[in-house]
């Protein structure tokens, strides 16, 4: 049996670079794990969103969530509002779903979309089958004040300041994992004659020597992208957007209530997230240069701001431009890119942390390994993030081509079918004939499981056009809607304000 690799080397000291380097020294103590990052080149510094699946990350490097809170401005994400993606109305009430991240009541057992169609088809489905939108409309923490840590009442992911939370995990990782720090640019990559990463050849500290090597580089992708040449898969046709403008803006008054979603409001090209963290909200611009030029895209940002008191003189947001896409491959001989250095689509749904602690938790199952084995894992790496990659494409995609927006160039090249990726055109012919199941959605850990599309879906307005269903099946489905306002009857008098658990949380840390 040839030896397994000993070391590895993180390029890259992003939210990526971290919470690999992190985990790879939580997981695996007998590994030396170095992490090079330049001063020279800074963190995207976006990116407050993320999914649930951040609990049992944060869980598994070993971080309290009082500390974490403390530090890092958290809020408490229940899930995504969607406001004016339907129709565009000028009111956004009327044009509004919610996504939220827990599972509809009954999931998986009873036929809650066909029934809710048959029943209750004017409400809004994520209404009908989850207290969620509820609790949220109300203003309430997911979980008590004494539930345990990363407990839940109601499921949860967090918003958080990116700046901080980079730093909080490098003082972790260095201080608490062992991992070594080297703020150093890297000039160079060294090879060996097979192909392989031998260094990476940095300014000060010389070459730097490991058996494997991270690519956590950002959108320069400086190993898989430069070094490799592994070209990016434009998504460009399919998902249009390129270009954000984000902005920090403070609350109107102190005390002001802290969102408990991510509220996604489109616009005529685009759309707006706006992120509200304990002391200020994060508010950005998403569009496309092909359909908006960048005034157009800041005066929408603008108008948004002033319309939700964040009076926007003040406002400077910068822009950042990519190209949408992935990586042909993510893991070529020694070297495996994460984060932006493997892609990046867009922030709608948060889906780039999530694929980063996928790839990083793959990572540490596939380590210690012999460097033999490596082809075999890089292959099935591949094949796998591959996968993934194309399905949260597919399911970002399923915002914008249910829309019966009108109003510009950019929504109706959205609703063309010819936009449409084959998978979510031949999805979209099945699930008129019935709901989406979990078979639709073939692999272990699916970044979007079939309850997402499901919100999506009919948040959106699709109807499914099935047979009428038995007595009993209908029966069944009636018992979780009444579940779910039984549920919301019983939450939401008794879940403290979201910012009550914010500021008890802050309260509990010596
Ligand atoms: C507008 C926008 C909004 C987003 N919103 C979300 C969201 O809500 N949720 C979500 O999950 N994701 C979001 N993302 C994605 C998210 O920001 C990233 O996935 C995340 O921040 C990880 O970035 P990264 O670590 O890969 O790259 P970066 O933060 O760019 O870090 C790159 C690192 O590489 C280092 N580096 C680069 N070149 C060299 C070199 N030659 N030598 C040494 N070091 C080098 C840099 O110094 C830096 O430390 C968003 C992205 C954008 C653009």
């Amino acid at each position: 049996m040839s030896e397994r690799l000993r070391s590895v080397l993180v390029l890259g000291g992003g939210s990526a670079g971290w919470l690999v380097a992190a985990l790879l020294a939580a997981e695996h103590p007998e590994l030396t794990i170095t992490l090079v990052e330049s001063d020279e080149v800074p963190i995207i510094g976006v990116g407050e969103g993320t999914w649930p699946s951040m609990r049992d990350t944060l869980r598994c490097i070993g971080l309290s969530e009082a500390e974490f809170v403390r530090r890092c401005q958290v809020s408490f994400k229940q899930g995504s509002r969607f406001d004016r993606w339907i129709r565009g109305d000028a009111a956004a009430e009327g044009d509004r779903y919610y996504h939220p991240f827990m599972l509809p009541v009954g999931h998986g057992e009873a036929d809650l979309a066909e029934a809710w169609a048959a029943t209750q088809g004017h409400r809004p489905f994520a209404d009908v089958v989850s207290p969620s939108v509820q609790i949220c409309e109300a203003g309430c923490a997911p979980k008590q004040l004494q539930t345990p840590e990363f407990g839940a009442v109601a499921n949860y992911a967090y918003h958080f300041d990116a700046g901080l939370f980079g730093q909080m995990l490098r003082e972790h990782a260095t201080q608490r994992l062992g991992v070594r720090q080297v703020v150093d640019h890297v000039e160079g990559v060294l090879s060996q004659p097979d192909g392989d990463i031998a260094a990476l050849q940095t300014r000060g500290h010389g070459a730097l020597a490991a058996d494997l090597f991270v690519d956590c580089s950002g959108l320069a992708s400086r190993l898989l992208g430069q070094h490799f040449g592994v070209p990016l898969k434009s998504q460009r046709q399919v998902l249009f957007n390129d270009a954000a403008l984000p902005v920090q803006v403070p609350y109107a008054r102190e005390g002001h209530p802290v969102a408990t979603c991510t509220i996604a409001t489109a616009w005529a090209k685009g759309w707006i997230w706006d992120i509200g963290l304990p002391t200020r909200r994060g508010v950005g611009c998403v569009f496309s240069r092909a359909h908006a030029d960048e005034d157009e895209a800041r005066a929408a940002l603008h108008a948004y701001l002033d319309a939700t008191g964040a009076p926007s003189e003040r406002a400077a947001p910068r822009l950042i431009r990519y190209d949408p896409g992935y990586r042909e491959r993510f893991w070529v001989k020694n070297c495996v890119a994460i984060g932006l250095a493997s892609g990046f689509i867009e922030p709608l749904e948060a889906s780039a942390l999530a694929l980063v602690e996928l790839s990083a938790q793959r990572l540490c199952q596939e380590l210690p390994m012999p460097r033999a084995a490596m082809a075999t894992v890089a292959r099935r790496f591949n094949d796998d993030f591959s996968y993934r990659w194309a399905r949260v494409i597919d399911f970002l995609k399923l915002h914008y081509a249910l829309s019966q927006r009108d109003d510009s160039d950019y929504w109706r090249a959205h609703r063309d079918p010819s936009t449409w990726p084959e998978a979510l055109r031949e999805s979209l012919v099945m699930w008129r004939l019935r709901s989406p199941a979990r078979h639709d959605f073939g692999r272990i850990d699916e970044v979007f499981p079939a309850a997402s599309y499901h919100y999506v879906l009919y948040g959106m307005g699709f109807r499914p056009d099935t047979q009428p269903l038995s007595a009993a099946k209908l029966q069944a489905a009636r018992a979780c809607f009444d579940e779910a306002s039984r549920q919301a009857r019983r939450f939401v008098p008794g879940l403290p304000g979201h910012r009550s658990l914010i500021e008890h949380l802050f309260k509990s840390v010596p």
